[in-house]
């Protein structure tokens, strides 16, 4: 941690520091970068900060354009991956005028407001999420996009493989769906995964385990020890940094993308979550179902309850609802249940040592603005247990059955996760006060969001497809 500039300087001189980055975060959960030479952070770079024009980074709700961004002295990294060596900065957003106030819709902020309500409500002391991450690597990706009147239209859209193995052989492959765990030769990213696993804990982004995933060949998984929410916000977008950039370094690319590919395994980003108080799992009690506490069943109660809004910030793309289908061990029913991978909850079966017990949310993908996802997660939970929202008594389960086995009527009797994003913004506009408890969210970043979330449903609505070129030319 820096104290001032002067030690910022000091560092930059010790260690060769060429020249200073800061990541700007937008509402999409993309990261931008601005970039100074050392000789350039000055006590007003910490003080005043920079400005930006905010617009471009759909905060549109912002009166003015113009924003400021600080750095945050307490969270940097010296990057991997570029030529000069490079010290990052993430960053802090504020409000211009004469006195800096911090922007209320800032993600990051949005994080620590949480974290902070959480405490002042008593709600517990210490809130652990623990994402995973599944992605798939590929030699390349081909598209074309060509303007038409109507918009914009995909000519082409190829994935290749990635495949390190000579052409016509196929004696290697990893099979349709049968990629779990395979072993090498098969693991043709076995060196790739190590070199991202090794970068990321060097940049003390701590992981539990990595492996290739179901979706064969090329899909992977790398899970992150349990941390809190502005943390593992920073060490999400880590990830996907470290992930993307290495596997360039192996001339492939890595994408996170909900459905890459249809008819394979979609991409999740399943979040684990727990309460501790005292360094004691407020989630576990002896005797309940699957050992799970009553405020763990609230909290459980409260995510399934705003289950279809919380996903205007866990699933806020159009091809997130491609990989929401049945059949691909991604939820479509909103219900919970034990070891149960068709829900959109479930309570690891193995996890039975007191301190482990915990949940996991299964519709959320890496498309979601880490920060806002685990805020609304957090909020969604939170009004559970004030509210005592018992998921027994609201039908939502336990259900320890394989959903997707079930006939349509019986499946037709739990309710269904949304089906696109048009659902999932009428979802938000009528259910967003547990949101703005607190002023945690902001009614900005709502109408913000929602905007978005049409814009992008609106868009694709309107774009013909590869597979009515099919049907109907
Ligand atoms: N890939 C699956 C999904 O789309 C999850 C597989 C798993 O349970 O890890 O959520
Ligand atoms: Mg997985
Ligand atoms: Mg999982």
């Amino acid at each position: 941690m820096f104290k001032n500039h002067q030690e910022v300087q000091e560092f930059c001189k010790n260690n060769e520091i060429e020249f200073i980055d800061f990541k700007l975060l937008d509402l999409a959960g993309r990261w931008h970068h601005l970039t100074i030479t050392p000789r350039r952070f000055t006590s007003e770079t910490i003080e005043y900060g920079i400005g930006f024009d905010g617009s471009s980074y759909g905060f549109l709700s912002v009166e003015k354009s113009d924003m400021v961004f600080k750095p945050d002295l307490n969270a940097y990294f010296i990057d991997p991956f570029n030529e000069a060596k490079t010290l990052v900065f993430m960053t802090r957003l504020y409000n211009v005028g004469e006195t800096h106030t911090r922007f209320e819709s800032d993600p990051r902020y949005i994080c620590e407001k949480v974290d902070a309500y959480m405490k002042a409500e008593g709600f517990a002391d210490q809130a652990l999420l623990g994402p995973e991450f599944e992605y798939y690597t590929f030699d390349s990706c081909h598209y074309q996009m060509t303007p038409q009147s109507t918009g914009y239209q995909i000519d082409t859209v190829q994935a290749v493989w990635n495949s390190n193995r000579p052409e016509n052989n196929n004696g290697y492959i990893v099979s349709h769906k049968g990629g779990y765990h395979v072993d090498r030769p098969k693991d043709v990213n076995f060196d790739m995964r190590n070199e991202m696993v090794r970068i990321l804990e060097s940049l003390n982004v701590p992981v539990k385990y990595h492996h290739p995933e179901v979706g064969g060949p090329g899909q992977q998984e790398i899970e992150l020890d349990f941390e809190g929410p502005v943390v593992m916000g920073d060490r999400s977008m880590l990830v996907k940094y470290v992930i993307k950039n290495t596997a360039q370094l192996y001339d492939r690319t890595a994408t996170f993308m909900p459905k890459p590919i249809f008819g394979e395994a979609g991409n999740g980003m399943h979040v684990h979550m727990q309460l501790l108080e005292n360094n004691a799992n407020l989630f576990y009690e002896k005797g309940g179902y699957s050992d799970m506490s009553q405020i763990g069943l609230y909290a459980i109660g409260g995510i399934l309850k705003h289950a279809a809004s919380v996903m205007a910030f866990t699933n806020p793309s159009t091809n997130s609802f491609k990989r929401l289908v049945p059949g691909y061990e991604a939820p479509v029913s909103i219900c919970f249940g034990t070891a149960n991978r068709s829900s959109v909850i479930r309570i690891p079966g193995y996890a039975t040592q007191p301190m482990r017990k915990r949940f996991e949310f299964r519709p959320a993908d890496a498309t979601a603005n880490p920060y806002l996802a685990f805020s609304a997660l957090m909020m969604a939970m939170f009004d559970g247990i004030k509210n005592k929202i018992d998921p027994v008594a609201h039908n939502f389960g336990p259900l320890d059955v394989n959903i997707f086995k079930l006939s349509d009527e019986e499946r037709g009797k739990i309710n269904a996760l949304p089906k696109n994003l048009f659902e999932v913004v009428e979802a938000l506009k009528t259910d967003q006060a547990y949101l703005l408890s607190g002023g945690v969210f902001t009614k900005e970043i709502l109408k913000d969001q929602m905007d978005y979330l049409l814009k992008e449903a609106i868009e694709e609505s309107i774009l013909p497809s590869a597979r009515e070129y099919k049907m109907y030319y």
